[in-house]
């Protein structure tokens, strides 16, 4: 990896095609792979992501809402994409730009129907979604005969998936908890199956559900994380390389005298002389103020500098009293070496929300692609 000069969050893309020949092996070969790039690609580059996703073949993509699909149809990604979230008042678009709504409530179903209707659809593909305890999004077994006669005499629309989502698939206390998850979810998917006399595919795993319950991969599974290399428990994470490393560099160095402050609030106080570094990251960024006031460190130089103080919108000062360095050196805020699941567990948060944090004014940087 060469120096950058500013902020920039470097993705390795043969990190990427490992983590995805890696989940890939955890499955039959026939379960067919859906890449979850919502938010970005989990606060990467989802249009570089997807690229590189489509060229090694992954089956289908999934995205939070449809603005997300449009950005990938843009950028010329012509495999089919679920939208997990559909909201009616993008549904004109959602049929233009070719993307498959997750179907979850009779009132969604009648709005895409009409606007399906409106547009002269055939068999639109649509994605149905079983409410099995996340008590999210989705149906349950109350809604099934009053859904069923709906869609069997609409011929606007086609069913090619049902589908669920595991609320606890990382906690081995919640086994009970998610094997009658995927026990309720086989139950409604075969109710379901007879009334409308079809079989669609049938996906219940997200990453961790794909480590956990390989029983239940059905037709087709949904990794997101995984992906990016983080597996949520310390054997997967070996297993995964993150693709994503956050660099800066330092702006500036000060020795602090003791007895004086630094930062907004003083919120830190020198009680004897310490060496500070001035860092071009903050809150804009995705560093939050959580992080601030001894809570996470950085890497300098392979050691570790702890942010003092709050944290700015656009800077973050961090402590290297005992790190030799200087003004334009490298900074690792997180990486293979040093992970964001552990920047982010300093500050009681997860993996997930580091990495949707990093703002679209950080510099993205592609490597091996
Ligand atoms: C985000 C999401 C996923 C991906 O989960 P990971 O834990 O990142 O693999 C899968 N399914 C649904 C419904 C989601 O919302």
């Amino acid at each position: 990896m060469g120096k950058v000069g500013e902020t920039t969050l470097v993705l390795d893309l043969s990190a990427l095609e490992h983590n995805y020949r890696y989940l890939r092996s955890r499955i039959a070969p026939t379960t067919k792979f859906m890449a979850v790039v919502k938010a970005f690609a989990y606060g990467s580059d989802m249009v570089a992501i997807a690229k590189k996703l489509e060229s090694l073949g992954v089956d289908y993509f999934a995205v939070a809402y449809v603005v997300e699909g449009s950005l990938l149809r843009n950028a010329g990604i012509k495999t089919p994409i679920l939208v997990l979230h559909p909201l009616a008042a993008n549904f004109d678009e959602m049929i233009d730009r070719c993307l498959e709504p997750n179907i979850y409530s009779l009132k969604i179903l009648e709005q895409f129907v009409s606007t399906a209707k409106t547009k002269k659809q055939k068999d639109y593909p649509v994605h149905i979604k079983f409410n099995t305890g996340l008590n999210r999004l989705g149906f349950q077994k109350a809604d099934l005969d009053q859904m069923a006669a709906q869609i069997k005499d609409c011929q606007e629309i086609k069913v090619v998936s049902f589908f669920s989502h595991l609320a606890a698939s990382e906690d081995p206390d919640e086994k009970a908890f998610s094997n009658n998850q995927i026990n309720s979810f086989l139950a409604l998917s075969d109710e379901l199956a007879q009334k409308l006399g079809d079989s669609p595919m049938r996906h219940m795993l997200n990453t961790s559900g794909i480590i956990n319950y390989p029983e239940a991969q059905f037709e087709m599974v949904r990794s997101g994380i995984g992906l990016y290399g983080y597996g949520n428990e310390a054997a997967v994470d070996a297993k995964l390389k993150p693709i994503a490393t956050l660099k800066t560099i330092i702006s500036q160095i000060h020795e602090i005298p003791a007895n004086e402050s630094v930062g907004y609030n003083r919120a830190f106080k020198s009680e004897r002389a310490r060496k500070t570094a001035t860092l071009p990251i903050g809150h804009a960024d995705g560093i939050g103020r959580q992080y601030g006031k001894g809570k996470a460190s950085i890497l300098i130089h392979g050691k570790k500098a702890p942010i003092i103080g709050n944290v700015c919108m656009d800077m973050i000062m961090v402590d290297v009293t005992d790190i030799d360095c200087a003004e334009g050196d490298e900074v690792i805020v997180f990486g293979p070496e040093s992970s964001a699941e552990q920047f982010a567990s300093s500050a009681q948060t997860i993996s997930y929300e580091i990495l949707t944090a990093i703002s679209q004014r950080v510099k993205r940087e592609l490597l091996n692609e």
